[in-house]
């Protein structure tokens, strides 16, 4: 239902948090986050969920805080498949817990998507049609050669195996720099600030922080990356131009 997404240098989970109370209007059952912690050769995932009100997320992160970082991600979730449940909400961790996936939408084709998953072993933890993603982002990532684009490109390529709606937006455990992003048949947008980029279902998720924004087309992948900066192309990896705008609302 509601996205947030930030890279940049100041601390990721508050401006996280934030968005994600902006983007409450929207309505929604459950939340998330997760965050990359570590260095830039060695890092790892740090996420939290929790059904209910953005206050039972915060009380989680009250008991279990986590650690300070550069990239966040934040999801609030209206439920399609599966119940509004811990379990059930997003982020979904890959099953060797290096990707960190969240969705708005419904991916139509998540059965047979699950399907081979199983096949190929994986043990799935949650009834979304979502958690697929995580599972075969990390593996098309394993496959791509190391190097700048390689989390866009396996981003890519998942996206088109998928049908249905979907905005999502994934990090990864090995990326200190990087978050991306695909949308089809629902909305992104892009905050661009000083030094920093934001991820949002709508510019409500960064207003607070920006008003220059970038609003993607249809089936478009974007990473947002603290040196390289913005990259936006289509699903085959043609270079494409998001529509450039200002906010002119008040917040
Ligand atoms: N279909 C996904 C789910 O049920 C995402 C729902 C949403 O857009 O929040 O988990």
């Amino acid at each position: 239902c509601g996205i947030v997404g930030y890279v940049g240098p100041k601390n990721a989970l508050d401006v996280v948090l934030e968005g994600l109370r902006r983007l409450e209007y929207r309505g929604y059952d459950s939340a998330g986050v997760a965050v990359r912690v570590g260095g830039p050769d060695s890092g790892e995932l740090a996420a939290a969920k929790k059904a209910g009100k953005l206050a039972n997320l915060e009380k989680v992160l009250a008991d279990a805080p986590l650690p300070e970082s550069t990239i966040g991600i934040g999801h609030t979730r209206w439920a399609t498949h599966g119940g509004p449940t811990d379990r059930n909400a997003h982020p979904h961790l890959s099953a060797d817990g290096r990707v960190a996936v969240i969705h708005n939408g419904i991916i139509e084709n998540f059965a047979a998507l699950r399907a081979e998953c199983e096949a190929a072993g994986v043990e799935m933890r949650s009834e979304t049609d979502t958690e697929v993603v995580s599972h075969l982002l990390a593996a098309a990532y394993d496959r791509q050669p190391e190097g700048p684009g390689r989390l866009a490109e396996a981003m890519r390529a998942v996206s088109r195996r998928l049908e249905g709606a979907f905005t999502l937006v994934a990090a990864h455990a090995d990326e200190p720099d990087t978050l991306v992003a695909s949308r089809r048949n629902s909305p992104l947008v892009v905050g661009v600030g000083d030094g920093e980029y934001f991820l949002g279902s709508d510019v409500a998720a960064f207003i607070a922080h920006t008003r220059e924004a970038r609003e993607l087309g249809q089936d478009q992948v974007v990473e947002i990356d603290r040196t390289r900066g913005l990259t936006v192309t289509d699903f085959d990896g043609a270079p494409a131009e998001p529509t450039a705008y200002t906010v002119d609302w008040d917040a």
